[in-house]
């Protein structure tokens, strides 16, 4: 079967002289997902994606990039990246358009009208003339794209491109970067510090905290185990188990070390629980409908790894 993993990474490690940035990081990306990498401030995000772009080289372990593992495959491979990370330094008193072109002619990026196609690939066409220092904050981020977007990249590798947006800013660049996966097939590598932030983009997560992945997971993996359940405190425990097997036909439970029951099979309601309860004379001390958010999920990753 094809291997249809664009990024490989094997036990990356990265040390900066007492810091280890990465610490024995497995990271695989497949073709066509929005890769999600959360971390806080400092959990090894950037390094990460600076040793996929080859602006650092990991000091152990060995990352693939569309298959290859050579160095110098690898680098002729990295033109099919396009990367966004940290501020691109575009001059504030040429246009967007003229940004754009230095950049194209340094890169040797070939056909001027990559400009223009960048530039309307991120809604900017018309704010073409504009200096730089003129543009709104999220046009700027924008920009950023068009110009990781030049030279029609298969990967996008985005370093925090939400990051200061206002909340229809970061609407509108969800928006732009599901576009550009969905109808141009390109793979997205985002990083984040705000796993709400990709909730509604990504594909798959990873979580980074002090240069560990804590762990690699889907996103409909993460939404199952994010959906809401019953909690329930009864008198006598034991019998309640037995009688949520026998008389409801629940499987899906779980008993916390606290004593709670946790109901995470969907066919069962509130109702349901109190009147089993009531039914055979147990007494329900709590009951309550919870759910795990996304945040609290991460939240409690990182302070497991801790
Ligand atoms: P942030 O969101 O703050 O950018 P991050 O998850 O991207 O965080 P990195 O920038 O990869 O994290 O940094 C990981 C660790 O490595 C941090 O402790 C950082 O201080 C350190 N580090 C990163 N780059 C260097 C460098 N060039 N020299 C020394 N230490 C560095």
């Amino acid at each position: 079967m094809k291997d249809t993993r664009i990024v490989k990474g094997v036990k990356l490690v990265k040390q900066y002289g007492a810091t280890r940035a990465l610490n024995a990081v497995d990271i695989d990306v497949k073709a066509g997902e929005i890769y999600g990498l959360v971390g806080n401030n400092g959990a090894g995000k950037t390094t990460f994606l600076k040793i996929l772009t080859g602006q650092t080289m990991a000091d152990a372990g060995e990352v693939s990039l569309f298959g290859y593992t050579g160095e110098s495959e690898k680098n002729r491979a990295r033109k099919r990246i396009g990367a966004l990370i940290e501020s691109p330094g575009f001059y504030h008193k040429m246009t967007a358009e003229q940004n754009l072109e230095y950049y194209r002619i340094q890169r040797g990026i070939p056909g001027k009208d990559m400009v223009p196609r960048a530039l309307e690939e991120v809604g900017l066409l018309e704010q073409r003339k504009k200096k730089f220092d003129k543009l709104s904050f999220g046009m700027k981020q924008r920009l950023g794209l068009a110009l990781a977007l030049m030279g029609d990249p298969e990967l996008l590798v985005l370093d925090e491109p939400i990051n200061g947006l206002d909340p229809a800013g970061i609407i509108e660049i969800r928006n732009l970067l599901l576009r550009l996966n969905q109808e141009k097939n390109i793979t997205i590598v985002i990083s984040s510090h705000v796993l709400a932030e990709l909730e509604h983009i990504a594909t798959c997560y990873g979580f980074l905290h002090h240069g560990r992945l804590l762990e690699q997971i889907s996103a409909e993996d993460l939404k199952a185990k994010c959906r809401s359940y019953l909690e329930v405190q009864v008198s006598d425990r034991e019998r309640y188990t037995a009688l949520l097997e026998s008389k409801l036909h629940c499987r899906d439970y779980r008993v916390m070390p606290d004593g709670a029951i946790q109901i995470l099979d969907e066919s069962i309601f509130a109702e349901d629980c109190g009147r089993l309860a009531a039914q055979h004379e147990i007494a329900i001390t709590s009951l309550a409908e919870k759910k795990i958010e996304l945040e609290n999920y991460y939240m409690r990753l990182v302070e497991e790894a801790n």
